[in-house]
């Protein structure tokens, strides 16, 4: 380690690089940010856990952001869960949200844990970077593939972005001594990318020397070397977590970032969103002379005089 910083305990995303090679990656704790998303939307166990490891995931991704933007994860399927979205603002704020198909809540609840095989079925996945008005959107669509978020999502890099990935991710209830459980998530990525050493562009990432490709699968086998128990608990330094690591070939930690909970809904943005139904169907929202409309990312009630 060539330097030591003072990290926040909890809720931040660690970007590392590797030696002195092209391997950069990042490395992300969850606490109480994740605990409030998944407490507010109680989805059955199986469905938080891979909500929260889309949240993790896309927090890492979505710390790249080099302006104001946002990243956006989607999955979308034909299993008992519809859809998983995860959106991450630069600067830190995270929300997710999930729809599963109501007569499916038991087969949901069978899973063993956050099977996305078994819960999303077939689909894809979407990756939308979204920097503004003024800016291009980038999307990258790629089939669902893999049993895991895990897999799927070192499927979506080679065959999206060309990107060799790899990738770890961990959600699970942690309880201190005469507390209650507390949901976590934690996560940790390289990515093999030489254009940001200068040397070659993004997009030609493709591993073109042998030393490289020595290199590179060195850094993934390592990686692949974290453990869940790594990744949750608290008292795990991330900085010593890349140490034993990466020890050997060192490893640099730049400045930590900070995410926390944060949705965008305002109670104007449902009024908008209101005023586009007919009178009919607001009259049949419309229960003892109010109308009540809950943020489907964050489970804040909104109610309004009919
Ligand atoms: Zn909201």
């Amino acid at each position: 380690m060539s330097e030591t910083k003072d990290l926040p305990n909890d809720n931040f995303i660690l970007p590392f690089q590797v030696g002195n090679t092209s391997v950069r990656g990042k490395t992300v704790r969850l606490g109480s940010v994740v605990n409030e998303i998944l407490t507010r939307h109680a989805f059955p166990d199986p469905l938080s856990m891979l909500l929260g490891e889309a949240s993790a995931l896309v927090t890492m991704l979505g710390a790249s952001l080099k302006f104001d933007g946002k990243l956006i994860f989607q999955a979308q399927g034909d299993g008992p869960v519809s859809m998983i979205v995860a959106d991450y603002t630069a600067g830190g704020a995270l929300r997710a949200t999930a729809s599963f198909r109501g007569d499916k809540h038991d087969i949901i609840k069978k899973a063993r844990g956050p099977e996305l095989h078994y819960l999303l079925a077939k689909g894809h996945m979407v990756m939308t970077i979204d920097q503004g008005p003024e800016m291009e959107r980038y999307q990258g669509v790629t089939p669902l593939e893999g049993p895991t978020l895990e897999v799927a999502t070192v499927n979506y890099f080679k065959q999206s972005e060309q990107i060799p990935t790899a990738i770890r991710l961990a959600v699970g209830r942690l309880s201190a001594p005469g507390e209650e459980p507390q949901w976590r998530a934690g996560g940790i990525m390289v990515q093999f990318m030489p254009g940001e050493g200068g040397t070659r562009e993004r997009g030609e990432a493709e591993l073109l020397r042998e030393d490289d490709e020595e290199v590179w699968n060195n850094a993934a086998a390592l990686l692949n070397t974290a453990g869940p128990d790594e990744l949750l608990d608290p008292m795990l330094d991330a900085q010593d977590l890349l140490y034993r690591l990466y020890h050997e070939n060192g490893v640099r930690a730049f400045e930590p970032m900070p995410v926390s909970f944060g949705c965008t809904c305002t109670r104007e943005k449902v009024i908008r969103v209101l005023d586009q139904f007919t009178e009919q169907e607001r009259d049949d929202m419309t229960e003892d002379g109010k109308i009540r409309v809950e943020c489907e990312f964050c489970r804040e009630p909104y109610v309004f005089d009919a």
